[in-house]
């Protein structure tokens, strides 16, 4: 009797050990991968991984975090954070984004795509040619004084239907298609003596204009970005290569935070 349950626990227990030596095994090889992927400071570094409170503290980490999470998508090494039923959970009783979004509705730009960010991340206002009028307006302003959004990005990008049609100049545009037209119509005599590709200018001459009216639109965007509490900046989305131009004109010369008494 004694002989069998020893030779029953001989048996068993180097399986239990080798069970529970596999199952640490394999927890192990995924937490490596886990950090060698995400968690190596290298790395996040590298590829400018912040933490969303410091963005959403800063507008110029926020800026930051947007272009390290471009170059991820454009590398193919998009981490896709914050996406999952955990971060849903936790966004359930409200949003601080770290964020505002001023892009065109075209289907080739999804904005968490591109700049690889999750849920709760961005606040996002599209229009076609992301032409703004009251409606738009109002969004931006209730992301800043509601919910404390301190960076405004507007968002252009390559091969614009609408701006397009702008440089085109129909003569008569269907429907509600004149507005947009109309307000994109000023970029495209400003940027007409540039060299190059007529619509790439206008493009890109498009967002300048959009950042400098919301630089000077009254009466709280103006306030904020002339005291340096907010940032409003402009870019252009290459939809042949993914990368998200900065405009330099629009980083330039801009507005210090006031210190505080
Ligand atoms: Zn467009």
């Amino acid at each position: 009797m004694m002989k069998k349950l020893l030779l029953a626990v001989l048996l068993v227990v180097p399986t239990l050990v080798t069970f529970a030596q596999r199952k640490r095994a394999a927890a192990n090889s995924k937490a490596a991968e886990t950090t060698t992927v995400t968690d190596s400071a290298a790395w996040r570094a590298e590829r400018y991984v912040i933490n969303r409170d410091s963005a959403y503290a800063d507008p110029r980490v926020g800026l930051r975090k947007l272009m390290g999470g471009n170059r991820r998508f454009v590398e193919g090494k998009s981490i896709r954070p914050r996406q999952d039923y955990n971060t849903l959970k936790q966004l359930e009783n409200g949003q601080a984004p770290f964020a505002t979004i001023v892009g065109c509705s075209d289907s080739r730009v999804p904005n968490e795509l591109i700049f690889d960010q999750g849920l709760g991340d961005l606040f996002i206002i599209r229009t076609a040619g992301q032409v703004s009028a009251a409606a738009s307006y109002g969004s931006m302003e209730f992301a800043t004084l509601k919910l404390k959004t301190k960076l405004i990005v507007v968002l252009g990008h390559t091969e614009c239907g609408a701006v397009a049609a702008a440089v085109s100049n129909p003569e008569n545009p269907p429907g509600h298609i004149v507005t947009l037209i109309n307000d994109i119509k000023p970029a495209v005599k400003k940027s007409s003596h540039q060299m190059g590709d007529r619509v790439q200018n206008a493009v890109r001459q498009n967002v300048i204009e959009q950042v400098n009216n919301l630089r000077e639109l009254e009466p709280i965007l103006a306030k904020k970005f002339a005291d340096g509490e907010i940032l409003i900046v402009g870019a252009v989305y290459d939809i042949h290569t993914g990368k998200v131009e900065f405009i330099p004109e629009t980083l330039n010369n801009l507005p210090q935070p006031k210190q505080k008494s």
